[in-house]
């Protein structure tokens, strides 16, 4: 344990997971990626409000011991790869980190490091909440009804990387075998993809959204999906949720067919056509609460309720395994190359995902203290560029202002 040849454990003690829940000591070591393009800016602005937060509510009886680990381009400097393996042997040690976002090129070179890490440490269930924080701009006339929690599948479906490439010896392979077999006409050169979805993963994965819901008294559950096109992929994660809710949920859920929407006090499961549930989402959000989908549709979902709350720039994200208990929290935007160094963008991606963090480890008033923080610094009208240019009068401040301007609003 703690032998590796780049990552340096810092001293202090290691959180437990019993029963896929943490046991948090009072000086947990908790990882760190930093991340690549704006990636540095932003971890430096949340480590600062994370420090001073947790000093704020506990003084000097808890405090995080950060352990440094390395992926994406300073992964590649320091070690010599991008996702090196002692990465992902430290969290699987050290069961949760935080990551900065991390660059993937398109339409070639390496796959996503993001996917990946999902995928590698089997991060099955990745979590967003989303809401709106007072003063926050935004495109829609009352984002304050948007308060949703999206589930989303995160390693099966499209992004499990069964891809073949156009033109391709295996690709041609693949299509000579399913027209052969299965009589499928396939248009010449087309790149394939396989789209697996299994009742396991569906369990799995609606099992963590409707435990979420119990336990943070969420009224509905609405399983997403286009099973009306793709009948045996999307059709039956539907038909595999409202099982597993039959089964495991029979006393505290009921379905809508049960009760045509007067769910009486249980927890209301209904399903919605991605389409249609893009819609709702616009016109009648408080309808929706939590949500449970697949991968591709829970990736779209997530970046377009997040436009309603002011952007992907305020959206905080977390990727469990809630059987083992291995957590990876992360800013849900991209590295924006275009102002990395500049310390100029909103940290609150990143910052938010820590306040998931320390509500998962059990550290709430850490993170009821940085949640208040940043409403009252929004509220105060001291913002980023991103919110200054959609607000009126407001002061706009580089992202390191920000964090210090966050850390003097911390609640007495
Ligand atoms: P992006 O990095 O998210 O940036 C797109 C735009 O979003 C930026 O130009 C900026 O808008 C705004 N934005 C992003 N982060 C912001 C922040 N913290 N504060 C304020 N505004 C912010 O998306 P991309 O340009 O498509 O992707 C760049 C790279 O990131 C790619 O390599 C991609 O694969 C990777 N990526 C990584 C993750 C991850 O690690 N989880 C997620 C998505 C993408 P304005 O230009 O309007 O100011």
């Amino acid at each position: 344990m703690g032998d590796y040849k780049h990552i340096k454990v810092p001293a202090g003690e290691q959180i437990r997971i019993v029963n896929g829940l943490p046991e948090t000591p009072a000086h947990p070591i908790l990882g760190y990626i930093e991340g690549d393009g704006i990636g540095p800016d932003i971890w430096k602005a949340a480590q600062h409000i994370f420090d001073e937060a947790v000093e704020h509510c506990y003084g000097n009886t808890r405090k995080v011991a950060w352990m440094e680990i390395y992926a994406g381009e300073k992964g590649n400097a320091v070690t010599g790869s991008y996702l090196p393996d002692e990465t992902l042997t430290a969290i699987e040690e050290y069961q949760i980190a935080i990551k900065g976002p991390l660059t993937t090129p398109v339409g070639g070179g390496f796959r996503s490091l993001n996917v990946t890490l999902r995928q590698k440490l089997d991060l099955f269930a990745c979590v967003r909440p989303v809401r709106h924080f007072d003063g926050v701009p935004s495109p829609v006339l009352k984002p304050e009804d948007v308060d949703m929690v999206i589930f989303r599948e995160n390693t099966e479906d499209v992004y499990s990387g069964m891809e073949l490439a156009s033109g391709g010896a295996k690709a041609e392979k693949l299509k000579h075998f399913c027209e052969t077999e299965f009589g499928w006409k396939i248009n010449d050169l087309s790149g394939l993809g396989l789209k697996p979805i299994s009742p396991s993963c569906t369990r799995r994965l609606v099992r963590a959204a409707m435990k979420y819901a119990i336990k943070n008294h969420r009224k509905s559950v609405t399983i997403v999906h286009k099973g009306n096109i793709m009948k045996y992929t999307e059709g039956a994660f539907m038909k595999w949720a409202y099982e597993l809710v039959k089964e495991e949920f029979g006393d505290v859920a009921i379905s809508w067919d049960e009760c045509k929407g007067k769910a009486g006090g249980k927890i209301l499961v209904k399903d919605s056509i991605a389409d249609i549930f893009l819609q709702q989402v616009l016109t009648r959000p408080r309808e929706f609460d939590v949500v449970a989908t697949m991968n591709l549709n829970g990736d779209y979902i997530s970046d377009a309720l997040a436009a309603q709350v002011g952007g992907i720039g305020i959206a905080p994200g977390a990727n469990i395994n809630y059987e083992t208990g291995v957590s990876v929290f992360e800013a849900t935007h991209g590295t924006a190359p275009k102002y990395a160094g500049l310390d100029k963008v909103n940290p609150c991606s990143l910052v938010l995902s820590g306040v998931l963090m320390f509500e998962h480890i059990g550290w709430v008033e850490v993170a009821e203290a940085i949640t208040q923080a940043v409403t009252r610094t929004i509220g105060s009208k001291i913002v980023t560029y991103d919110f200054a240019r959609l607000m009126k009068d407001a002061k706009e401040v580089k992202c390191s202002e920000f964090a210090q301007a966050v850390v003097e609003h911390l609640p007495a």
